[in-house]
């Protein structure tokens, strides 16, 4: 079977390395499955929890805070911000990040002053990192 390299690396280390199957992840312009021999390609990515299919037919999943993905035909190297593998993702952390981000964010929706556009974004953001380590480590959300 065919396969291409992922490298995924956070600002403090390679998260992880593979070779793999696919790839499926949230680009900034929506979901993409990358295959070997993918064309060449550069995406924002935003936060969620990417599938690795691996050649054996198993998968595995990868919580990614956002970042950046540069494809070529044989490698796939994502910078995230911040990565973590399900091994390593603290559920009660995450847990308290969602009920934290959503507090915040319900308090804009009671009514928000014009000027505070940047924190409810800030807020959302914070909500999906939450919700991808939540999903990443098959945690329900809720
Ligand atoms: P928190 O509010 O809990 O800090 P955050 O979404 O603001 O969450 P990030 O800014 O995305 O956190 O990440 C900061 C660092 O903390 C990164 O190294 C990231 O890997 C790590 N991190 C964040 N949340 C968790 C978690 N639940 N389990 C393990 N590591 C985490």
């Amino acid at each position: 079977m065919s396969t291409i390299q992922l490298q995924i690396v956070s600002p403090d280390k390679v998260v992880y390395e593979a070779d793999i199957a696919m790839l499926i992840v949230r680009s900034t312009g929506g979901e993409l499955g990358i295959l070997p021999k993918h064309a060449p390609l550069v995406t924002g990515l935003v936060p969620h929890a990417m599938r690795v299919k691996m050649p054996e037919g198993d998968e595995q999943l990868i919580a990614v805070a956002g970042g950046f993905m540069e494809v070529t035909p044989e490698k796939i190297s994502v910078l995230a911000s911040a990565a973590e593998q399900p091994i390593d993702i603290d559920i009660n952390r995450a847990k308290q990040a969602y009920a934290r981000a959503k507090d915040r964010i319900e308090k804009f929706h009671q009514g928000p002053p014009a000027s505070e556009d940047i924190d409810f974004a800030r807020a959302e953001l914070a909500l999906h990192r939450a919700i991808a380590r939540l999903q990443a480590t098959k945690t329900e959300v809720e």
